[in-house]
């Protein structure tokens, strides 16, 4: 087996009295058939960009780019002979005939397709409706399954289904939108990626180079953003009401009645910038909530009336943050990690790589439990940055590789101290004293710094990227592979689904890297697997069967994965061919576990990503699974204790067999497309081990969800991403990493393995104390991630962040990170919910909740009334949040289990910015959409309160994933025709999808949607919900301020958690 160097391994003693033996050897940067060197650093210093002249385009933005931006070189097209259809195998392997593919699709009537609207192309015959969501293509008609597990798609069905599950991403709602700065995932209008024509070159310095002559990289989008940004107040900048201690107490309170008549000002934003006018007065750094004279007050009589307007909430804000990472020689606590946000890195790492959920940290682990809240990093190394943010700049130390501790294995960064003349540096993490290398040496200057260092990105940002050098590798670095597995058995084939997953990926063919480094192989599955020949030199593609599916071998290793130029027109003809082709499959087995396992063999040599399109329970084969007794059952009392267990793998065939994938490389993402129980908690184990991902479309339908799976399908392959990571956390003395919670494989106890990792994937790191840290210093947090670029390079990735140390427990109140403690207070009940019965998870997160707000008030809150609850000021959303968890569908006990595996699933590698919707979504009014251009794009959030909906409103409400759209029962029959193009409610289809009408609401109303799935990174799901129907219901049941869900409304839940601090108090 062949692996990789870890980031903490050794580094040889010499750079050139290691060096491997010649064979072995090979240039650094690999240049797969591409001549130019500098585009293609360019790649890489921009995530992996493609090298593609023009950019690319969104896998979400609604209207695809045409084709003449996006269609591959004429080369790759250009041997149109006749086309080989697929047909009997030669071979002396079993073979099973192929229908041939219909007769008027030439392969050339495929150019357009990958990018092209439906409609505007000839579609495949198996072409369901494409990827565009206004057009309208007639609605399928599907029989119903005969095998019992399948059922029709229902509209009535949605209405007992969550609305959380599946993928999510996201953007908090404390950010509606209005900034003039994009963020989301690249479109083809607009730049996440930034266009690639025309940048210039980027910086790669050298340690050999003079770094006065180093360039400083541009942004990915030139100029300045069009609209006014207003920074970030420093903490440490403005005056701090903590820092002026009172007696009996070290921080100052403002009680900051909720009582009408006693506030005149709103709550500021989520924990959001502060506006400074909160830090010009003295007594403002927290919140308190005093009970009884509120007019509607929940619950009855006494102390426990609230009023429902004066109560925290989340506050959009507008305006575009600037932040820089750190102010005046220390850190400057983040934005929101929901916030728009343009990070300029002063030395620490964006908090889009890097966010602590305190930000300074304790000197002792006493003073962490008495302050009740947690110690843990929300790493997310490849983020996506906002296209204003200066790129990561690339270090390119040659044969030596990057500077690192001796003692630690620590990399250079800019806290690391140089000392005797620059001879020797103090590593900041081990505190270790080296010699500096005598080609790194550099006098310091009269500040003490290097005379170079803002010169040197790694010695003045909290981020850079170290060209791995040959230490780093013991192979080469490992080429793209795609491999696709697609379910064909009876029921995939009747739903519609295999022909929406080879509609998916004939669109996405074009969007795969170029160039000889891409690979691909496609398999289909039922009680057996089917492989296909793709070779070149075959006239047509041919079928080779492995019918054994308890011991899977593959046939014809060589030649099942073969490089994408010479294969493109085999590809393209077979996906087409295949819905035919199984047209009348009468087989209802599917063999997931042998297909995923043959699939694995063919990938082993080199690696690669895994795609599978899985559509009913795997029955037979290695890793089949039975319905498990929570089949289509709720579980609102049988077995309450014993439930959780079905949200466990029922065994752990899949789980050995992932192990082994990730040893080999090979990462798993699954695409579920089903209508019935299909056991996601077995299933995801393999995705989850490997560094994959799970989608789900529940109840697929193949009217409404062919375009979200092939933008889901598109954004997973063009997404920025890296291969056979290694990731690993090291800390400054005194703190170690706990743990690690994602989706990875874990050998060693220190070390991640990653077969892939991308930009939306998250990994939470929780800490511990092991030794008091001096109060003041400085501490310091390194994540290195040593992967493998799309095109080959093997880089490091070294995110650095460093907090100073207190003893002060008002100082960790007042930088208390609310977005990444809530974030990791969500992963914690995920990772709780298989193994602990729900109620004790739920009774963890409120106590969680409440031993952090009874410590404030116990120890930083000024003397106030027992009648005031008080909420640090940081912290002041947390009841809110943690009420909205306990509603979410994972801690939901009538949940069905697949959706609450999903909601398990999807939480395990959620970022800080998802994590906040994914709970409490984003509400916006529909019917009333400003119409004019210099409204903000997505019109401000509502509060998920049904006192906030009229009848003659339409709303649409949307968690990063998922978006319901409900429509009063009294809505105006002209709003209806304009966005529906039906006069009543009654006759708007449920089996919804989004049209644009000739009208500027429409229009409006597409272009919202659009921006909401750009923002999001995600192709939301779109449901119509009607009063009084159960899609109605599941509406109702996302308002998480009402009393629903069999949990208290917002306000009494706040009563709740003030009487529990009294009775605690007392
Ligand atoms: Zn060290």
């Amino acid at each position: 087996m062949t692996s990789f160097l870890h980031p903490g391994a050794q580094r040889p003693g010499g750079s050139n009295s290691n060096s491997p033996p010649p064979s072995q050897q090979h240039p650094p940067h690999p240049n797969y058939g591409n001549p130019n060197a500098l585009a293609d650093n360019l790649q890489s210093m921009n995530l992996n960009r493609p090298n593609y002249a023009a950019p690319r385009a969104s896998p979400f933005g609604q209207p695809p780019p045409p084709i003449s931006s996006a269609a591959p070189s004429p080369g790759h097209w250009a041997g149109s002979q006749p086309v080989a259809r697929p047909g009997p195998s030669p071979l002396s392997m079993i073979t099973r005939p192929m229908g041939g593919p219909p007769s008027r699709a030439p392969p050339g009537a495929f150019i357009g397709r990958p990018m092209g609207p439906a409609g505007s192309h000839p579609p495949p015959p198996s072409s369901l409706q494409s990827s565009v969501a206004n057009h309208v293509g007639p609605s399928p008609r599907f029989p119903v399954s005969t095998g019992g597990s399948a059922t029709m798609p229902t509209a009535t069905g949605v209405g007992a289904l969550p609305f959380a599950t599946g993928m999510v991403s996201s953007t908090p709602l404390g950010a509606t939108q209005a900034g003039p700065v994009s963020v989301g995932p690249p479109v083809a209008s607009g730049p996440r990626f930034g266009p690639q024509v025309g940048v210039p070159p980027p910086t790669v310095t050298s340690s050999a180079s003079a770094p006065s002559q180093v360039p400083t990289m541009p942004p990915f989008i030139s100029g300045p953003p069009r609209t006014a940004m207003q920074t970030a107040p420093s903490f440490s900048s403005q005056p701090q009401p903590a820092m002026v201690p009172l007696p009996g107490s070290s921080f100052v309170a403002q009680p900051w009645q909720m009582r009408p008549g006693q506030i005149d000002q709103p709550p500021p934003g989520p924990g959001a910038v502060q506006p400074p006018r909160m830090y010009a007065l003295p007594n403002q750094s927290m919140t308190s909530i005093s009970h009884g004279m509120a007019p509607t007050g929940a619950s009855s009589g006494g102390p426990s009336k609230i009023d429902p307007n004066q109560i925290p909430r989340p506050i959009p804000n507008s305006t575009v943050i600037l932040h820089e990472t750190r102010q005046g020689d220390q850190a400057n606590p983040p934005p929101p990690a929901t916030s728009d946000y343009i990070a300029r890195d002063t030395g620490n790492c964006s908090p889009r790589y890097m966010r602590c959920t305190i930000n300074q940290i304790p000197c002792t682990a006493d003073l962490l439990a008495t302050s009740g809240m947690q110690l843990a990093l929300l790493v997310q190394p490849l983020a996506l940055p906002h296209p204003s943010e200066a790129p990561i700049q690339v270090v390119d130390f040659g044969e030596s590789g990057p500077v690192r501790c001796s003692r630690c294995k620590g990399y250079i960064n800019p806290f690391m101290r140089f000392i005797d003349q620059g001879r020797k540096f103090i590593c900041n993490l081990c505190g270790f004293t080296d010699e500096t290398p005598r080609d790194y040496h550099c006098n310091l200057g009269p500040d003490g710094r290097r005379r170079d260092a803002d010169g040197r990105p790694e010695l003045c940002k909290g981020t850079v990227e170290f060209v791995a050098s040959k230490e780093y590798m013991i192979r080469e670095p490992m080429p793209a592979v795609y491999f696709f597995l697609i379910d064909v058995s009876m029921n995939a084939m009747q739903i519609g689904a295999t022909a929406a997953a080879c509609s998916a990926i004939s669109q996405v063919i074009s969007e795969l890297p170029e160039g000889p480094r891409t690979l691909v192989g496609i398999a289909t599955f039922d009680s057996a697997i089917h492989f296909y020949n793709l070779k070149r030199a075959l006239q047509q593609p041919l079928m080779l069967i492995v019918p054994d599916i308890q011991d899977v071998y593959t046939p014809l290793q060589s030649d099942v994965i073969v490089p994408l130029s010479e294969c493109r027109q085999h590809l393209e003809l077979l996906l087409e061919s295949i819905p035919t082709m199984f047209e009348n499959n009468r087989i209802a087995e599917s063999a997931f576990g042998a297909g995923i396992k043959a699939a694995f063999l063919a990938m082993k040599i080199s690696g690669g990503k895994l795609l599978v399109f899985q559509s009913v329970l795997p029955s037979v084969g290695i890793g089949a699974l039975s319905a498990r007794d929570a089949e289509g059952r709720t579980n609102i009392s049988a077995g309450e204790k014993e439930t959780h267990k079905l949200l466990q793998p029922a065994d752990k065939t899949l789980k050995t067999m992932a192990i082994e994938f990730a040893e080999y490389q090979v990462c798993v993402d699954v695409f579920l497309t089903t209508q019935s129980y299909i056991d996601i908690a077995s299933i995801s184990v393999v995705p989850q081990t490997t560094g994959g991902q799970v989608y789900y479309y529940q109840s697929f339908s193949a009217l409404s969800d062919t375009a979200k799976l092939y933008n889901d399908l598109r954004w997973n392959i063009t997404r920025p991403q890296g291969f056979e990571a290694v990731m690993r956390v090291r800390c400054s003395q005194g703190i170690q990493v706990q743990e690690y919670h994602g989706n990875f494989c874990k050998r060693i106890p220190t070390d991640i393995d990653l077969p892939a990792i991308d930009c939306d994937k998250a990994i939470m790191v929780s800490l511990k104390h092991d030794d008091k840290l001096p109060d003041g210093s400085e501490f310091a947090f390194q994540c290195a991630l040593l992967y493998t670029t799309l095109y080959g390079q093997r880089r490091i990735r070294v995110t650095t962040l460093s907090l100073s140390v207190t003893s002060m427990l008002s100082s960790l109140f007042r930088v208390a990170d609310l977005d990444a403690q809530f974030t990791c207070l969500l992963k914690q009940a995920a990772i709780g919910i298989p193994s602990t019965p729900l109620l004790q998870v739920r009774e963890h997160a409120i106590n969680t909740c409440i031993n952090i707000l009874l410590s404030y008030r116990k120890f930083c809150a000024t003397v106030s009334s027992s009648g005031q609850l008080i909420l640090p000021e940081a912290l002041k959303l947390l009841p809110l949040y943690t009420l909205a968890l306990l509603k979410s569908v994972g801690l939901q006990p009538d949940g069905k289990i697949d959706d609450r595996s999903i909601w398990v699933n999807f939480v395990s590698s959620i970022s800080a910015p998802l994590a906040i919707p994914l709970v409490y979504p984003r509400m916006i009014s529909v019917h009333d959409l400003k119409t004019n251009e210099d409204e903000s794009m997505v019109p401000s959030s509502i509060p998920l309160s049904s006192e906030h909906l009229s009848d003659g409103g339409i709303y649409l409400l949307e968690n990063g994933d998922d978006a319901l759209i409900y429509v009063g029962a009294a809505v105006d029959s002209g709003i209806l025709l304009q966005l529906f193009g039906a006069s009543t409610v009654e006759e708007i289809p449920s089996q919804f999808v989004l049209q644009q009408y000739d009208n500027p609401l429409s229009k409006k109303l597409n272009e919202v949607v659009n921006e909401i799935r750009r923002q999001r990174c995600s192709y939301l799901r779109l449901r119509i919900c009607k009063k009084g129907s159960p899609s109605g219901m599941l509406f109702f049941s996302q308002l998480v301020e009402d009393k629903n869900q069999g949990c208290m409304s917002y306000v009494e839940f706040l009563v709740h958690i003030h009487r529990q601090i009294q009775t605690r108090m007392s």
